[in-house]
């Protein structure tokens, strides 16, 4: 419904009669006109540069704040450190039910503005699109969950538990002050049953929806670090066992080496959704990795590592050298070299086993492979259940607003919503629409540059509107 707008005045009173009407008959908000609210709420986000390192996410927690106190929402702050404060706001419900928690995270990546047509903390809206740095990752989830509150508490949508929203800082590498300090310090205010978070999107091609990808599950992230040694020397004189050619053989058997294949419950399904949605040689080789058969299977394996990267990271722990260090001289012969490997373990993997491997491709005593520090890195293992409410609920909303499948889908990265998971709450993954054709041109989540269709940020905060109620909203009254 859209109202024309005379005055600020007529449209004030048509507004406040449209909540009352509304919220006595479909409980829905005005859309055409929160729509500008939405906006309004996400451009003034993206302007705030919460990049982490080093963060400064309390300019956005001031934010999300001052909006949610200005309409009667309460919220606590927990900081850890004063500057990268976490926010969380509740709507009391009736009890009936265990809460729900919306959660996004208020920090994003670093910047190289010369990379950017245009600021990346200017909010820019350009041809159907809003360019910003947190314009996918993570700035909508936040102002859904915001939009989401304010909705809430307008309508006076009668609860059957209470909704949380936690806006979080750190999740971009240091977790400490954000997820893990709520998780092991506060996790009172922010229990639920079942959180709503990213990880999660609807895949769109040519500009067509192909299929929703909701996140059930994620890989382990670890980091294995290799310490070739060897004698030093003046570099006039060649050395047997040189630690610098040591680690780069190291590495290079490492990189080539194909780790086994193992699927899951997620990744089965996953997969077997995937193939009823594609056409031709595509379908052929996802159906093939389900394969009982061998041969057909070793194919798909070989046909996804060509094709799809991302596909075929999700078949098996993976392992990808990204850092090496040797040497400080042109002619000097260093003793030590390293190696920085991001592993990533499958759900049920089990660690040791997976440094015996490695230990067992690189075959050479002299280079010590052993686990190295990382923030987060007690993300433990878990996922949540396709078999739930709140499953059903998105896939529900999925269909009424995407028209597309749902794929339960395990991440190749991690995600807060592990620590969550530790603690028994069922986590889902999910986000707005974006154009498959995007990534590759550079506009993708920790991109040179990032950027979403207004139209999505719109079809995104009705689908998690309606995930919320239809998860939230007190049935007792209803047929
Ligand atoms: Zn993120």
């Amino acid at each position: 419904m859209r109202e024309t707008r005379t005055s600020a005045l007529a449209v004030s009173i048509v507004f406040m009669a449209s909540i009352s009407l509304e919220a006595q008959t479909t409980g829905q908000p005005d859309w055409a006109r929160s729509e500008g609210e939405t906006l309004e709420h996400f451009q003034a986000l993206l302007r705030l540069d919460t990049s982490n390192p080093p963060g400064n996410e309390r300019r956005a927690t001031d934010y999300l704040q001052q909006a949610l106190e200005k309409e009667g929402i309460p919220t606590r702050i927990f900081a850890l450190e004063a500057a990268r404060p976490n926010l969380v706001a509740r709507l009391k419900g009736s009890g009936m039910k265990r809460p729900l928690l919306i959660m996004g995270h208020t920090d994003v990546v670093t910047v190289d503005p010369a990379k950017w047509t245009f600021p990346p903390f200017a909010a820019t809206r350009d041809g159907g699109y809003i360019y910003g740095r947190g314009s996918l990752d993570d700035r909508p989830r936040l102002v859904a969950g915001l939009m989401t509150m304010l909705m809430l508490k307008r309508l006076d949508v009668p609860l059957d538990r209470d909704v949380i929203f936690l806006a979080e800082s750190g999740e971009e590498g240091t977790t400490r002050v954000g997820i893990d300090f709520m998780t092991k310090e506060h996790f009172d205010a922010i229990d639920a049953e079942y959180c709503l978070a990213e990880g999660g999107g609807v895949r769109r091609e040519r500009g067509q929806v192909k299929f929703a990808s909701i996140g059930v599950l994620e890989k382990i992230p670890r980091t294995v670090e290799l310490v070739a040694r060897g004698p030093s020397g003046h570099g006039s004189v060649p050395l047997a066992g040189n630690a610098v050619g040591r680690l780069a053989a190291a590495v290079a058997a490492i990189s080539a080496w194909p780790a086994p294949i193992r699927l899951n419950e997620t990744t089965r399904e996953f997969f077997k959704r995937l193939a009823e949605i594609s056409t031709g040689a595509e379908a052929e080789q996802f159906r093939a990795l389900l394969s009982a058969d061998p041969t057909a299977h070793a194919a798909a394996v070989r046909y996804l590592g060509e094709h799809s990267p991302s596909h075929a990271a999700m078949v098996r722990t993976t392992i990808s050298p990204t850092i090496m260090k040797a040497g400080s001289r042109y002619n000097v012969i260093p003793s030590e070299a390293t190696a920085t490997l991001d592993v990533r373990l499958l759900p049920d993997e089990d660690p040791a086993r997976v440094l015996e491997l490695i230990r067992g491709v690189i075959k050479d005593p002299a280079v010590e492979v052993r686990w190295a520090q990382r923030d987060g890195a007690t993300r433990p293992a878990g996922g949540s259940g396709l078999d739930t409410e709140a499953f059903r609920m998105i896939e529900a909303s999925v269909t009424r607003h995407y028209a597309t499948m749902t794929l339960p889908t395990m991440g190749a990265g991690a995600s807060d919503k592990a620590q969550m998971r530790a603690k028994g709450v069922q986590c889902y993954g999910i986000g707005p629409a974006t154009d498959e054709e995007d990534g590759p041109k550079g506009f993708g989540a920790h991109s040179d540059q990032e950027r979403i269709l207004e139209s999505e940020l719109h079809r995104f905060m009705r689908f998690t509107w309606d995930v919320v109620i239809d998860l939230a909203r007190a049935k007792g009254d209803k047929p």
